[in-house]
C-alpha cells in the first residue's frame, strides 16, 4: 500500500471505526486490565483483557477521546482477539515504529489493517492518540495499573 493509498484509506477508516467503535464496553470478566490517558488531547481509556494461557481470547475498551485514539483502540482490539501475547507485543512494536517513523518511508505490510493508521503521521500531535490504546494494552499486559503516552 502507498502512501496515497493510506492517505485515501485513512478518513473514512477514522470515521466508521469512531461512529461504530467494536469491541466497545466493559466485559463482565477479565483477568488483566489498564487505565491509559493520553494528556495532550484528554483521551482516557480503560482496557480489559482475557488471556488464557499466553492467548488474549478477549480484549474490550471503554472510555473516551477523540476520534482517533477511539479508532485505534477499535482496530487493536480487533486485531488482538486471538493473538499470543508475543504476537501482541510484536505487533505493538512495529505499529509504534510505523506510526513515529518519517512520512515518507514505507509501511511495514506486515501491519495488515493497521497500516491506515500510519496516516497519523501527516499529523504528528495526533501520534500519541493513535498510541495511546497500544501503551494501555502493554501495561494490562504486565499488570501494571496505568498507562500514560508521557511515559
Ligand atoms: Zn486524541
Amino acid at each position: 500500500m502507498d502512501i496515497a493509498d493510506i492517505r485515501e484509506l485513512y478518513q473514512d477508516v477514522i470515521l466508521d471505526h469512531n461512529k461504530s467503535p467494536r469491541n466497545f464496553g466493559k466485559p463482565q470478566s477479565h483477568t488483566h486490565t489498564s487505565c491509559g490517558h493520553n494528556p495532550l488531547c484528554g483521551d482516557t481509556f480503560e482496557l480489559f483483557c482475557t488471556v488464557d494461557g499466553d492467548v488474549i481470547t478477549d480484549i474490550r475498551f471503554e472510555g473516551s477521546g477523540c476520534a482517533i485514539s477511539k479508532a485505534s483502540a477499535s482496530m487493536m482490539t480487533s486485531e488482538l482477539k486471538g493473538k499470543t501475547i508475543d504476537e501482541a507485543r510484536h505487533l505493538f512494536a512495529t505499529f509504534t515504529n510505523a506510526v513515529t517513523s518519517p512520512l515518507d518511508s514505507p509501511v511495514d505490510e506486515s501491519l495488515g489493517n493497521l497500516v491506515v493508521l500510519a496516516g497519523v503521521r501527516e499529523y504528528p500531535v495526533r501520534v500519541k492518540c493513535a498510541t495511546l490504546a497500544w501503551h494501555t494494552m502493554q501495561s494490562a499486559l504486565n499488570q501494571s495499573q496505568t498507562a500514560s503516552t508521557e511515559s
